[in-house]
């Protein structure tokens, strides 16, 4: 047998190895693929004051200069595009294809954040006053933390670190424990650039504790933090001690409205990989899908035809669709949601099983009819490849449904009628909306979650602004002493 990798954390510029560690197991055959450093509460402090005193000098670094770093960090990322997606493919188990385009879209996403260096911009104000000017400057915050959950990783390292870096403040990231060893890969490669000691950071370990110390430590500036609503409101609690700043995207539960009049095959496609991608485990893909009842027999059979014809297993062998889920808790969840359906009165019409193997967690392609908005399914986060279809007979009951939801990531609607996709636009309320095609955000745009799906955002101009804060400085001038 291989020797197992034991990766360190990576604090002020030296890897930290620990005599405690946590296994990393492989979704898709079960096996422990290597050992983490179980982290201290006392390495997260050791962490933070690292980049408290890096930032000093770190902010007062021309951006530009900042950003010359980003763009080496990208660099290396595009050196090591094969193995950072092998890394990811084996600890987290989506399909290569997707592991790699997570990795080129990572590097071309810190050069995005790179190119705002010489771009972001305070303001000069109106006086009331003949003899002023009012400047008002965005400073960074100082230290942010960046907690990751494990669906995209390596992509989540760059949305968190580029605009903070960027934008002068440093960093303390803390991978998921069920996906950390691209992040510790990411250090090495940091390593191998002179970014200034303490910049960034990684340390590892639960949630509850490394997590929970990251996001109450009083030096911390910011948590921008990724994952589900729980754990979100766990950080808000533990932030509230200090009054620090939190910025959350959570969980989703996307509605896709598909109209009467909508191309059905172009949505049947869409809501198929929606489902399919990343093994059905993404935040802004379509949970639920509301069909009008003229199309309900011809979309539903595409969507069997689709979601049968789905194939899955190695997610390193290029043939597969779909990978396994991320652990045993998932697929049981899983199925305890398509269990419950069927409870309340829906049908499994393809699928509705965990996979019968035993190599990995995998879980069949499903598609779920009769299906009620009440219904728990309907309502919960799936994160799984299960499609609940419902249907309905007016637009605005579609709309209706489409908010009824805890959640207000990413929606979607597919139809040919302008009317209604630009009434779509305002009546559903949801951060995102998706108008035929299929949701996924561009790195200009804003991601950003209403309701319970989180506060404040990411990606473009708005997402780097939630890592500056905003100082208004008043300056009286004399304008009638002669020189
Ligand atoms: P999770 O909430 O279980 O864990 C996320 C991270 O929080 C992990 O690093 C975990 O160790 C840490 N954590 C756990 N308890 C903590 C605590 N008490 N204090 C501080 N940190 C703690 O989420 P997950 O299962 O890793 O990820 C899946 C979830 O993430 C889904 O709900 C998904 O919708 C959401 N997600 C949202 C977006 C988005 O952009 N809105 C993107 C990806 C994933």
């Amino acid at each position: 047998m291989s020797e197992k990798k034991v990766y360190q954390m990576y604090i002020n510029g030296q890897f930290i190895s620990k005599n405690e560690t946590i296994p990393v197991i492989n979704p898709s055959d079960k096996q422990v693929i290597s050992y983490i450093p179980k982290g201290t509460k006392e390495d997260v402090a050791k962490a933070v004051d690292a980049a408290y005193e890096a930032q000093k000098s770190w902010e007062k670094l021309p951006a530009i200069q900042r950003a010359s770093y980003l763009k080496k960090i990208a660099q290396k990322i595009r050196d090591n595009v094969d193995m950072l997606a092998k890394t990811i493919t084996e600890e987290q188990g989506k399909v290569l294809g997707l592991a790699t385009v997570e990795v080129n879209f990572t590097a071309d996403y810190i050069d995005y954040m790179a190119e705002w260096a010489r771009r972001y911009e305070g303001e000069v104000l109106q006086s009331d006053r003949p003899n002023e000017n009012i400047f008002l400057f965005k400073l960074p915050v100082g230290v942010a933390a960046g907690i990751l959950p494990w669906n995209f990783p390596f992509f989540l390292i760059a949305r968190k670190l580029a605009p903070a870096l960027l934008t002068g403040n440093t960093i303390v990231i803390k991978p998921s424990t069920d996906t950390p060893n691209n992040a510790f890969e990411f250090a090495k490669l940091v390593d191998e650039i002179d970014l200034p000691k303490g910049v960034f950071n990684l340390v590892s370990g639960s949630g509850s504790e490394i997590g929970n110390a990251l996001a109450k430590n009083e030096k911390v500036g910011i948590v921008s933090f990724t994952g589900s609503v729980p754990t979100g409101v766990k950080i808000m609690e533990a932030a509230a001690k200090n009054v620090t700043r939190v910025s959350l995207e959570l969980g989703g539960k996307a509605p896709a409205i598909v109209m009467g009049d909508a191309n059905i095959d172009l949505a049947v496609e869409a809501i198929k990989n929606s489902r399919v991608i990343n093994n059905g485990q993404v935040c802004n893909c379509a949970e639920r899908v509301y069909v009008h009842k003229s199309i309900e027999k011809e979309f539903t059979q595409k969507m069997i035809e689709a979601m049968s014809a789905t194939t899955y297993g190695d997610p390193l062998k290029e043939e597969v669709d779909m990978g396994p889920l991320i652990n045993e808790a998932a697929i049981k969840h899983v199925q305890s949601l398509v269990d419950g359906a069927v409870k309340e009165g829906a049908t499994v019409v393809t699928g509705g099983k965990i996979a019968s193997r035993d190599d990995g967690f995998y879980y069949e392609p499903t598609v779920i009819t009769n299906v009620k908005q009440n219904m728990k399914i309907i309502h919960e986060e799936i994160f799984g490849p299960v499609l609940p279809i419902v249907t309905f007979e007016t637009f605005d009951e579609a709309i209706a449904m489409a908010n009824d939801s805890e959640y207000g990531l990413t929606s979607s609607i597919y139809t040919q009628n302008i009317d209604l996709a630009m009434r779509a636009c305002k009546e559903i309320k949801f951060g995102e909306t998706y108008i035929n095609r299929e949701n996924f955000e561009a790195m200009q745009g804003f991601h950003a979650g209403w309701r319970k799906s989180g506060i404040g955002g990411a990606d473009g101009k708005h997402g780097l602004e939630e890592f500056l804060q905003k100082k208004v400085v008043y300056l009286q001038y004399d304008m009638n002493r002669q020189y």
